[in-house]
């Protein structure tokens, strides 16, 4: 009997290595004085239609390099609700225990759930869900605004009456006019889960409204994303002044984003145009050598964004490669070939390129421009 107690005693204080937890780190730099912060705004658990306990939202989030989620059940769509105890603040709760631990930042939310219009609204910084549980939407949107939330129209698409309509367009209703002149529409998803709604970031950058990209994930997020194969979810950038809960909020207000869908990077020139400069150098700044010779020139991207850049000009003179792709985290080199004899001496290479992937606006891109200078015998 004693040596049984005795081995209970140290089989519960023994240690027990649990299996390691491993971040893989999302390299975007930090831009214009400001932390760029990776967030993901919308997620669903079993505290509503979502598969997952609350806590393991926080751990994909670490081992997927975010820095900051919001778990934003559904306040009138609970289908667990005979098995899970319905409470419109417990799932925050619980994953908000995991914050300091895995050093990811857990804000407050809940997801306003109508038929369309006006749609799916999710109310992000909450202090209590509760009074938000009411059948009016106005008084639940009110409930949400007076403790200072930030509202964002979730996936406009979604349950859409008139779509798919014979031009495919998603539809701004009276009510969204409404709580857009209130100053409720704060921000709007163009990108959700694997979609993404060029008109929707059309109004965004018309109307002055945040951009949001987010995973609206119900599922283990390994399930839907291989991450390890660089299969990133969906993700909102904020340029914060501080990694702190009030840092993204004021951020979010000023519309200072960007959204990371796939491989492509939606957001404002100033922004897109500071990340590109910050992760892409050209290597090869002075080339010397002779008329007629194939000189290599190299491009380094230190960012986990590939960059697609697409020729804007042709330069007969060097026969620059009409597209080139640098991959995240790598270099590339690629042939240019002095053909003239205007070049002989000291000229500069000037190369204007698009980039494809880095959309300023549904039908804009970033352009950049790179000089090397050449001498040439
Ligand atoms: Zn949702």
């Amino acid at each position: 009997m004693k040596k049984l107690t005795l081995f209970v005693f140290l089989f519960s204080f023994s240690t027990i290595n649990l299996p390691q937890q491993i971040r893989k780190d999302i390299r975007i730099p930090d831009i214009l004085g400001y932390k760029t912060l990776k967030c993901d705004f919308h997620s669903h658990t079993v505290f509503s239609d979502g598969n997952v306990w609350p806590d393991l939202r926080v751990r994909e989030a670490f081992m997927e390099g975010l820095d900051a989620i919001t778990v934003t059940d559904h306040i009138e769509y609970q289908p667990h609700k005979n098995d899970i105890i319905k409470n419109n603040n417990r799932s925050y709760e619980i994953a908000k225990i995991k914050e300091k631990e895995f050093g990811v930042i857990v804000i407050k939310g809940s997801e306003i759930t109508r038929k369309m219009p006006p749609g799916h609204l999710n109310a992000l910084f909450l202090k209590d869900s509760a009074p938000l549980d009411t059948s009016d939407f106005m008084i639940a949107i009110k409930a949400a605004v007076s403790q200072g939330a930030f509202i964002q129209w979730n996936h406009p698409f979604w349950l859409n009456p008139t779509f798919p309509t014979k031009d495919g367009k998603p539809t701004w209703f009276p009510v969204h006019q409404e709580l857009f002149d209130n100053g409720w529409m704060n921000g709007i998803e163009i990108v959700n889960e694997r979609a993404y709604y060029p008109d929707v970031y059309k109004w965004c950058i018309e109307n002055n409204i945040t951009i949001m990209g987010n995973s609206d994930i119900h599922d283990p997020s390994d399930y839907f994303f291989d991450y390890e194969k660089g299969d990133l979810r969906p993700m909102t950038l904020v340029f914060a002044k501080e990694k702190t809960e009030d840092g993204i909020k004021e951020a979010l207000l000023d519309h200072r984003t960007a959204v990371l869908h796939s491989d492509s990077l939606f957001g404002k020139e100033e922004y897109l145009k500071e990340i590109f400069n910050n992760s892409v150098k050209l290597l090869t700044e002075k080339i010397i050598g002779t008329k007629g010779n194939t000189f290599y020139v190299q491009i380094t991207n230190t960012s986990d964004i590939p960059i697609k850049f697409k020729l804007e000009k042709e330069n007969d003179n060097f026969g620059l490669p009409q597209r080139l792709t640098l991959p995240a985290q790598r270099t590339i080199a690629f042939s240019v070939k002095p053909k003239s004899k205007e070049l002989l001496g000291q000229n500069n290479l000037v190369m204007n390129y698009i980039i494809e992937n880095f959309l300023t606006g549904p039908e804009s891109n970033l352009k950049v421009e790179f000089t090397a200078m050449v001498d040439l015998k």
